[in-house]
């Protein structure tokens, strides 16, 4: 340090306390970085390594960016995982006495990030924080903010298993760009895992000091932030452990943006149930937001859904779509809205185009808060509440009830008539970005400014007319008056012209090919007009900064009314859709009746099979109609079918119509979906592993009120195996106790014999037409069960040779041969594979099925309801009831 230059010693200084960051260090016209932050960066962002001499013998490793364009490069780091801070010069370099002073201004995360160049439109960019709070009664807590917007909202569940689960799924939603937990989280819990669903990396997670968790620092910020009462008001008095999750969260936010949080204006709290919650494989298998496979927006029920103009609707008919309502009354009051503008065209027409006017005004009013928006920006904010007095004019229009839901969130659109006349009074409409450099407040607002204004005129009219009387003056025709920040005012001379100027030129600045001169006159106009300009500047600077601040006092009245154009947009977009794709408006009920008629895929009809679709009705209770199994060839729609259903559920459930000709939606509190193969290779989990923690978190979490999607149950394992998991499970969403709706695609025909064997389970299969070896899928659902599974049919179609197609058509017939010696060898036994060690107990599962047959068993299994019981132990009592009813 000794030997360090000042300026060096001020680096490691600042370095010192933001060691987890890399420190943009503010030089002139650059930001630069040192050591090892610029060994970093020039790797990461492939910028060319220098050196800086600093004192010391070896020089220090520098690269940089230019200040003015550093943004991507910003954001370029902060995507790959890193923290950046931003250190400014803090002080005048005039009023210096030796090296300029200089601090970090703000620290940019990944969940912290607030510059519109880096932020997605119609997407949220939240900070989580998940606080485990050990004490006596274990609970855990999750806090989550979207800086940018100001949304603030925490929940709070038990310490166990089970509300670990629901705030991974609560995380899974929410989809955070970065998260915070505490020590005894990060003890207690896999943050690996915690990685894997939030789709966080573990360098953007980050394990912050228990003491940061503390209901005390959380009930100071609030006061200071959000009033004195915000406690209180948010519902979170005694809630330690949610108080604690706002603890860490809010104090990492002042600790990066560095000043008052004034754009978080409440803080909501929520019950976690109270939405309908999708796990991470619902989310993925059912393509909510995007496709499973190349994870694209379009393709996916949003990309059908988003119709939407406005990015705050954007971004909330996402949150809609991840979190469907459970509340009968909420989600009606949604699907009335959506009715009365579907039912008038003309007015939501009328609506769409002024919703089309509106800017992302609660961004705006955010940036205003954190004193960043500029006259731009304010003059987006005017267009934006210019547009409101109409949207209250054309839903005054509908001829609705006074409780329907557009009246109402219409009745709460603030009045900013104000804010719109001191813009339009007092705002440039071609103002600059920048607020420093004049040009930005209009004439008549100030007097001050309008004098000091008026004192340059007369000097500049004088120089743009010396143009002209200098070439008069000299006979040079191309000589040029010009100016740029550096040199002031100027003459240009071409070199060769160069010596026909006048005695009074003075040299200025010589280039390449021109001369600059200025003269004793032009001189005195520069001071006069550079002085009154500094001056002008700092004025309009501080007018500018008057009127952001009185805008201040409106941010929560910008907020509010954001989301009340945020849900009209979306509620304009779902009956937009309903008229361009023919959707109905469902009944949705308390019952447990699910009952779909002539539904269809949202997605599928739209795109390969354009007005092709098969519609298929679906019925589903849970008295008589619990679980279906369908049966079916490969590649004939059942995975469309059961998709379909669970979408259709979600969609009305999130307020929308369906794609039906009529549906009745009894609430579903959750959609389970156990959909395909999904290997988890890169966390050491097997297809058939994840296979089976998919199914046991279904049957542990599934309650009377769920849909249960399930498709191929016991495909990663042997054919036996499988097939009794599956059985096993079936039984098992299908007892006197647990009746919970299920769809099972499957192509164990087996399992279509549990329909006689128990009530509520039924049998549904899709039918094909076979004409002289011809086989089409009719992508028809129906009752009953399907006779084959036409798996080499569907191999011929994807090209196998031919030669292979014959092989594996005799070896079938041969399988089918030996298939009818199990069904009807009185053992229940194949003979042949009775002596084989290594097939007993395969063998045993097989008999338990033949035996399951006996009719006068049926009953007797009922009644022992053996799936309560493990398998080898189910396995001994079937065997026995076998050799009694035998005997
Ligand atoms: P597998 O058993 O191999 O998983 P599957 O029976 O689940 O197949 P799907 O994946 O649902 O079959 O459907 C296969 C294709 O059939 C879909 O890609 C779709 O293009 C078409 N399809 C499915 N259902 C319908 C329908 N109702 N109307 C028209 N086309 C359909």
């Amino acid at each position: 340090m000794e030997k360090l230059s000042p300026m060096m010693k001020q680096y490691f200084e600042i370095k010192e306390q933001y060691q987890d960051c890399i420190l943009f260090f503010r030089l002139g016209d650059f930001y630069e970085m040192f050591y090892d932050d610029a060994l970093t960066v020039s790797k990461e962002l492939e910028l060319t390594l220098t050196g800086k001499n600093c004192g010391q013998e070896e020089r220090a490793p520098m690269c940089g960016v230019p200040f003015h364009s550093a943004e991507p490069y910003i954001h370029k780091l902060v995507d790959k995982g890193y923290k950046v801070a931003i250190c400014e010069q803090v002080q005048d370099p005039k009023e210096a006495k030796g090296i300029v002073a200089r601090d970090v201004i703000k620290i940019v995360t990944p969940g912290t990030i607030t510059s519109g160049l880096m932020l997605k439109e119609g997407e949220n960019n939240y900070l989580a924080s998940i606080y485990y709070n050990k004490g006596k009664d274990a609970g855990l807590a999750l806090s989550y903010s979207d800086i940018s917007t100001g949304e603030l909202a925490v929940t709070e569940t038990s310490g166990d298993e089970r509300g670990y689960e629901e705030i991974l799924n609560e995380i899974c939603n929410i989809s955070p760009k970065e998260i915070l937990v505490n020590q005894e989280y990060a003890d207690r819990f896999d943050l690996e895992e915690l990685s894997a669903i939030s789709n966080v990396p573990v360098s953007a997670i980050g394990i912050r000091p228990e003491r940061e968790f503390s209901a005390s620092i959380a009930e100071k910020i609030m006061a200071g932030s959000l009033g004195k009462g915000s406690v209180i008001s948010s519902g979170l008095k005694d809630r330690e452990t949610s108080l604690g999750a706002l603890s860490a969260l809010l104090t990492y936010l002042l600790e990066t943006q560095k000043q008052s949080l004034k754009q978080i204006t409440s803080c909501s709290y929520y019950e976690l149930g109270s939405r309908m919650s999708l796990d991470k494989a619902t989310l993925r298998n059912l393509e909510i937001t995007e496709t499973l496979y190349d994870k694209r927006r379009q393709g996916s029920l949003l990309g059908i859904l988003d119709r939407t103009h406005t990015a705050m609707g954007a971004r909330l008919l996402k949150k809609w779509l991840k979190e469907p309502l459970n509340n009968k009354e909420e989600v009606n009051a949604r699907l009335d809205a959506v009715e009365a503008l579907y039912n008038n065209p003309l007015l939501s027409n009328n609506l769409t185009e002024e919703l089309k006017l509106i800017y992302d005004f609660e961004r705006l009013a955010s940036r205003v808060a954190s004193g960043n928006a500029n006259g731009r920006d304010l003059l987006a904010i005017k267009r934006s509440v210019d547009a409101l007095p109409e949207i209250i004019n054309t839903i005054s229009d509908f001829d609705i009830e006074e409780e329907n839901l557009l009246r109402k969130l219409s009745g709460n659109i603030h009045d900013f008539s104000d804010v719109s006349l001191i813009i339009e009074r007092a705002i440039d409409p071609d103002a600059p970005i920048t607020i420093t450099e004049g040009e930005l407040i209009l004439p008549g607002y100030s007097e001050e400014l309008d004098n000091l204004k008026d004192s340059i005129r007369d000097a500049k009219n004088w120089i743009a007319g010396l143009e002209g009387r200098e070439r008069e003056r000299t006979g040079i025709k191309n000589l040029k008056v010009g100016f740029n920040k550096v040199f002031g005012y100027y003459i240009d001379v071409t070199r060769s012209q160069s010596d026909q100027v006048p005695e009074d030129y003075i040299r200025k600045q010589t280039l390449v090919n021109n001369e600059r001169y200025i003269t004793p006159e032009l001189k005195e106009m520069e001071n006069l007009v550079l002085n009154a300009e500094t001056k002008i500047n700092k004025l309009e600077y501080e007018l500018f900064s008057e009127i952001r601040k009185g805008l201040e006092e409106r941010i929560r009245d910008f907020q509010e009314t954001s989301q009340i154009i945020a849900t009209l947009d979306c509620l304009s977009s779902f009956a937009d859709c309903a008229s361009r794709y023919g959707y109905v408006k469902p009944t949705v009920d308390d019952s447990t009746v699910l009952e779909i008629v002539g539904g269809r895929h949202p997605v599928v009809e739209q795109t390969e099979t354009k007005g092709l679709f098969v519609s298929n009705d679906t019925y589903l209770d849970n008295k008589d109609n619990v679980l279906a199994i369908i049966t079916g060839p490969n590649m004939s729609g059942k995975s469309t079918y059961m998709r379909q259903t669970a979408l259709i559920v979600l969609m009305a459930q999130a307020g929308s119509f369906v794609p039906a000709e009529r549906a009745r939606i009894g609430i579903c509190d959750r959609i389970f979906t156990r959909i395909g193969a999904s290997d988890n290779l890169a966390q050491g989990q097997s297809t058939f592993y994840v296979e089976m923690s998919e199914l046991s978190y279904i049957l542990n979490t599934a309650k009377e009120r769920s849909l249960i999607i399930l498709d191929e149950i016991g495909r990663g394992t042997s054919t036996y195996d499988g097939l009794s998991i599956a059985w096993a499970a079936a039984r098992y969403l299908c007892n006197k106790d647990r009746r919970i709706r299920t769809l099972f695609a499957t192509h164990y025909h087996e399992l279509t014999d549990l329909s006689s064997m128990v009530d509520g389970i039924f049998d549904l299969n899709v039918s094909v037409s076979e004409d002289k070896g011809e086989i089409v899928f009719l992508h028809k659902i129906v009752p009953g069960a399907a006779s084959k599974s036409y798996g080499i049919h569907v191999a011929k179609i994807a090209g196998i040779p031919k030669v292979l197609l014959d092989e594996a058509e005799r070896k079938l017939a041969s399988f089918d041969e030996e298939a009818k010696d199990y069904v009807y060898d009185s053992q229940g036994l194949n003979p042949d594979m009775k002596n084989t060690s290594d097939n007993q107990s395969e063998n045993q599962q097989l008999s338990l099925f033949s035996t399951i047959k006996e009719s006068e068993l049926v009953t007797m299994v009922r009644e022992l309801d053996l799936m309560e019981t493990t398998p080898s132990q189910a396995i001994g009592i079937l065997e026995k009831l076998k050799s009694l009813t035998e005997e």
